[in-house]
């Protein structure tokens, strides 16, 4: 039997277990499976120490553990360390852990084409959003922009990865909703330990949050929203209107989700299936 799983608190609405095991259906690999693993941040050092000693191959890394992945890990890659967060982690027979980040490359591959020459501006400044302004910027793009809602996390981000922080949304080709604005309240049915996610408190102020009108929104030609839920989200919503190219969340799961699975198991992943999977949910 081989082991992997998701790493997070809360992690009930993951739909990563979803997809994975929908691949390993797709490619005949009976005994492995893929499962949540819900670890509140107290215990998350140790829990993730006595995985590989358990047998499990890796793990996804999710809110909030993704800086705490990337300090446990006795290797990371370059991209990783420079990002300052990891969402895959591998382990190996001697114990020890290695660090990746597919967030980054999985959003170029989401994107579907070199933003190189782009304008982009990135909404939020967590895990998601250093990974998303790192990628973008080290792809080519002419400008990467981020604004959130607290600024000095912002211009944090920012001076760390060598872009630019903004006051107020900028008009761009691209924009990255990298804020967890847009998630719905069955989202978050699991207890939570720590800093949990904020979720927005109605749709009908998802856009203000994101310090954007509707009409703002069709300043963007390509729209891209991490958040993923049943149904679509406001902003995306508000980007079709527009007649904006949009990439919704499990897109983008299943772009960053595939590169891990390929990471783990040497096999090409089979990404149309996994999107179906994640597609009809957990
Ligand atoms: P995180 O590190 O917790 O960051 C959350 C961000 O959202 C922060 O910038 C925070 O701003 C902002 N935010 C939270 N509530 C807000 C509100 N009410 N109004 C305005 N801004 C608000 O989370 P993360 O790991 O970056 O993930 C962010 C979202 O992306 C989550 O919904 C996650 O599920 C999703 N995600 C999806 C994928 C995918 O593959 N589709 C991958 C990664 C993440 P402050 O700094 O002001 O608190």
């Amino acid at each position: 039997m081989a082991r992997l799983g998701v790493l997070g608190w809360p992690v009930a609405h993951s739909r990563s277990p979803a997809m994975h095991n929908a691949a390993f259906a797709e490619l005949g690999m009976a005994g492995w499976r893929y499962q949540r693993l819900p670890v509140p941040p107290r215990l998350f050092a140790e829990t993730v120490r006595a995985l590989g000693p358990c047998g499990v191959l890796g793990a996804n890394v999710t809110i909030p553990h993704k800086g705490a992945a990337l300090a446990i890990a006795d290797e990371a890659s370059a991209g990783a360390r420079e990002i300052g967060a990891a969402n895959t982690l591998t382990f190996a027979p001697d114990g020890s852990i290695h660090a990746e980040n597919t967030d980054a490359p999985g959003l170029l591959h989401a994107l579907g084409r070199s933003p190189a020459g782009m304008s982009a501006l990135v909404l939020g400044a967590g895990g998601s959003a250093r990974a998303v302004a790192w990628a973008l910027a080290r792809a080519g793009a002419r400008e990467v922009a981020v604004w959130n809602r607290t600024p000095e996390r912002a211009q944090e981000l920012a001076r760390d990865l060598g872009v630019d922080a903004v006051a107020a949304p900028v008009a761009a080709d691209l924009l990255v909703n990298c804020t967890s604005v847009g998630l719905t309240r069955e989202a978050c049915a699991e207890p939570s330990e720590g800093p949990a996610v904020e979720r927005s408190a109605t749709e009908d102020r998802a856009l203000n949050q994101l310090s954007l009108t509707f009409d703002q929104v069709g300043e963007y030609s390509d729209v891209i929203d991490l958040v993923y839920r049943n149904g679509t989200t406001p902003l995306l919503a508000a980007a079709r209107a527009h007649g904006a190219h949009t990439i919704d969340g499990l897109q983008v799961l299943v772009a960053q989700g595939a590169l891990s699975f390929e990471l783990w198991t040497g096999r090409d992943a089979p990404r149309e299936v996994m999107l179906a999977a994640a597609r009809q949910g957990s």
